[in-house]
């Protein structure tokens, strides 16, 4: 321990269990959860668990076991809750700067608490698109279907054919001529695989890229807002906004300390929902370091990218009653994809997609050169007279300090224990969870919601007792 480090704890109090002290007076009243102030003030407190992030993980994690009865204060080192959750109404409609689609909401989770907030919701129609070529020219329906036809037709063929990982990339030019040649399946490729892995093809695994599950139906859109579900599991419980955390000092069957940029916090135990982008950047230190193992997996796991950019107008000078236009852009992943909010709000708003390799180079752009750069695919698909627009948004995940990417995916080599691992208990008192600890459903806000459940869950069973 550092002198600085050994100064702050000097200052707390005498480390006593809350929990085992609960226990054993049976305290039921004693402890009630706190009530959130919702304002980070520089204090040494002393809880049962310390969840490290506000995005839907830590919440649903520290949710769970309020109710429960445990105290619990979450540590969350940005000015907002909902971490990848975010709704920007700026444009006078909702831009969701990070999710913006609940995958499947048949049974997921994430339904059930739209259900139970009673939010307006709008079911996409994955049938309703139009794809451009890379000249402008819209392709036949039958041309598409045949396209999409070809790629499933590929990708079980790599399923079936190799015995050894390699990149989705090598193994498409492996298996087919024409593979990535042929402009539509480098389309789909892109506009598919690489937006909802967040990986370009290079790197992703050819084993693994589509082995998790997903919860079925078309997906839905939060009309008004998606952020009105961190909102709603976070109700009534004790969030530290601008509280970030540092250091985390660990000790088996001995509680933890947590040093964050306000003080220290005590408590028996900890569960960090920090990013993989986070864990990657080792901007938490934690003492005794990780296990070998776990470092393993932080470091192999893929973290991606995704850009989006909102461009409204004046007037819509698209069809209005299609919802997604693609294009078949030269570039893989250079704004081959555009959700038309037309179709359920009233706003004038076109919401362009990069994916793959391109976010790097889109969100090194200032935001004229990016609007230049998208406007010249809106341009393509809708002829050059397309007007500059009145107002945008852009998003720029890479470079968040609290994140550094979108969503995690299955890399060369990884397998899905890489993913796993990282959500057994550390120690009895240090557990992860977040999107990137469930390979199940990762990349995802009902994947991170059930590691947050997941987390409290094993706490609460193994751990605490
Ligand atoms: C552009 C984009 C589009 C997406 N689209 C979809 C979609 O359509 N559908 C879908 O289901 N999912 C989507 N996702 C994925 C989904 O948003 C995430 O999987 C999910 O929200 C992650 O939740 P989490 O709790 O694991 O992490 P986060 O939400 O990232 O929460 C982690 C929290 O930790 C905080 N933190 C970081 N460092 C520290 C520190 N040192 N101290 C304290 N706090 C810290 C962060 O500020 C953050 O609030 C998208 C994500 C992005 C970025």
């Amino acid at each position: 321990m550092n002198d600085e480090k050994k100064n702050l704890r000097d200052l707390t109090l005498p480390r006593i269990s809350r929990r085992s002290f609960l226990k054993s007076t049976g305290g039921g009243l004693l402890a009630s959860p706190f009530f959130s102030s919702g304002t980070a003030k520089a204090q040494n407190d002393d809880f049962d668990v310390i969840v490290i992030g506000a995005g839907i993980s830590g919440l649903a994690a520290a949710r769970y076991l309020s109710k429960l009865d445990y105290s619990v204060v979450v540590l969350e080192a940005s000015d907002k809750i909902g971490g990848r959750i975010k709704t920007d109404w700026t444009l006078d409609a909702p831009f969701e700067v990070g999710a913006g689609w609940i995958h499947g909401p048949d049974k997921n989770p994430i339904s059930e608490i739209v259900t139970e907030i009673g939010a307006p919701t709008f079911r996409t129609d994955d049938e309703n698109f139009q794809v451009f070529s890379k000249t402008g020219e819209l392709q036949s329906r039958n041309k598409i279907i045949q396209g999409y036809k070809e790629l499933r037709r590929l990708y079980k063929r790599i399923d079936d054919k190799y015995d050894r990982d390699q990149s989705l990339e090598e193994a498409i030019a492996r298996t087919s001529d024409r593979g990535l040649k042929d402009p539509m399946i480098h389309w789909m490729a892109s506009a598919y695989t690489e937006f909802s892995t967040g990986a370009p093809l290079d790197d992703l695994s050819a084993f693994f890229f589509d082995e998790d599950d997903e919860f079925w139906g078309e997906d839905v859109i939060l009309t008004d807002g998606y952020d009105q579900v961190p909102r709603f599991v976070a109700n009534d419980l004790d969030i530290r906004l601008n509280t970030a955390v540092e250091t985390v000092e660990y000790e088996e069957g001995d509680g933890a300390s947590v040093y964050t940029s306000i003080g220290v916090f005590e408590s028996d135990f900890v569960i960090c929902t920090v990013p993989l982008g986070v864990l990657k950047r080792e901007v938490i230190s934690f003492d005794p370091p990780l296990p070998k193992s776990y470092r393993s997996s932080i470091s192999n796991i893929g973290f991606g990218d995704v850009t989006k950019l909102a461009l409204k107008f004046e007037e819509a000078f698209w069809p209005i009653e299609i919802q997604y236009f693609g294009l078949m852009t030269e570039t893989k992943g250079r704004w081959n994809y555009f959700l038309n909010y037309r179709t359920f709000s009233k706003e004038n708003i076109l919401l362009g997609l990069s994916v793959g390799d391109y976010p790097e180079v889109a969100e090194q752009m200032s935001d004229t050169d990016m609007i230049a750069d998208c406007m010249d695919a809106v341009r393509t698909m809708f002829g050059k007279d397309a007007p500059e627009p009145t107002g945008h948004l852009a998003t720029r995940w890479s470079q968040d300090p609290w994140t550094f990417g979108a969503y995690s995916y299955a890399r060369v080599g990884n397998k899905p224990e890489d993913f796993n691992r990282l959500a057994k208990p550390v120690a009895s008192t240090l557990l992860f969870a977040g999107e990137h600890t469930d390979f199940a459903y990762h990349g995802t806000t009902h994947g991170a919601y059930l590691s947050g459940i997941r987390a409290a869950t094993v706490l609460d069973d193994e751990l605490a007792e």
